[in-house]
């Protein structure tokens, strides 16, 4: 019931966020000389430029792609070659549309192509490039391994690795405003995004620069504790439906009033985070 109310109240947000698009300022943070992240409104764009062009990795929303392609336009003179996508939400492919029309390959992940293509999407925004597990591009003398990994925030999230610049975007899969959203209806999962956190930690190492899905640039020490805050409230949540209590008893039994100050400062806050995890571990 929780989940079905948060998509009502995301579906809700968007157009009222819409009228705002006017205002947003999009903000170019340079990482290292041939990677930058732009934050505007929506999920954070990795941009990779170099000889050969221009990656982006998502690209927010359609009304702010002229702004997108400014800010570009100060740190490459190159078209957008490539679009990949970390994953189907509007407010990491909403430009897909923009990008896609001028000619940019849009790359992601299989079950993106098929949300998209089954959807209100306009073809020209659908991934033409996807994959099932990885992939990897050789662009900008930069190695850039994308991964798939378990379903996380939806069954269709990819992770971009920079691994010639060791800097790492990893969509919504990892992210600072707070507890994550876990879209339940699009395949997503806790205990998956646990595992996937894990593979990347695996890949990357305390130099790397993490780009959050949503959020300030992080370190692999920020993605570490996050993991762990999910891995214990997992193990709450599961030692209370063991024990016989339903969903309505753990929401209100504080089991993890000890995160709320750290936590509970984006648009999920505990009740809604433990729903999560009991619906996850309920399947
Ligand atoms: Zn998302």
């Amino acid at each position: 019931m929780k989940t079905h109310l948060i998509a009502f109240l995301l579906l809700l947000t968007f157009p009222i966020v819409a009228q705002d698009f006017d205002k947003v300022q999009i903000r170019t943070i340079k990482i290292s000389d041939n990677i930058y992240m732009l934050q505007g409104q929506g999920g954070n764009i990795g941009v990779n430029v170099g000889d050969d062009g221009v990656m982006i990795i998502d690209d927010q929303f359609a009304p702010l792609a002229g702004k997108i392609k400014a800010a570009i336009s100060e740190i490459s003179d190159k078209e957008v070659n490539y679009v990949v996508n970390t994953h189907h939400h509007g407010d990491h492919m909403g430009g897909n549309e923009v990008f896609g029309a001028d000619g940019s390959i849009i790359i992601a992940q299989d079950n993106v192509r098929t949300k998209l293509s089954g959807g209100d999407t306009p073809k020209v925004a659908w991934p033409v490039i996807t994959f099932s597990d990885d992939m990897t591009y050789y662009f900008n003398d930069e190695e850039i391994y994308i991964h798939h990994g378990p379903s996380a925030h939806t069954d269709g999230d990819a992770v971009v690795y920079f691994k010639t610049s060791n800097i790492i975007h990893m969509g919504d899969t990892f992210v600072t405003y707070g507890y994550p959203y876990i879209d339940i209806g699009g395949g997503g999962s806790v205990i998956g995004m646990i595992a996937h956190i894990g593979q990347v930690l695996d890949l990357i190492d305390e130099n790397t620069t993490v780009i959050p899905g949503h959020g300030d640039l992080c370190k692999k020490s920020d993605m570490i504790i996050f993991r762990n805050i999910l891995i214990d409230i997992v193990d709450r949540v599961k030692t209370e439906m063991e024990s016989g209590k339903n969903l309505d008893e753990i929401q209100s039994s504080g089991i993890i009033s000890r995160y709320d100050q750290r936590m509970n400062g984006g648009f999920i806050k505990s009740p809604d985070f433990i729903g999560f995890v009991y619906e996850d571990l309920a399947k």
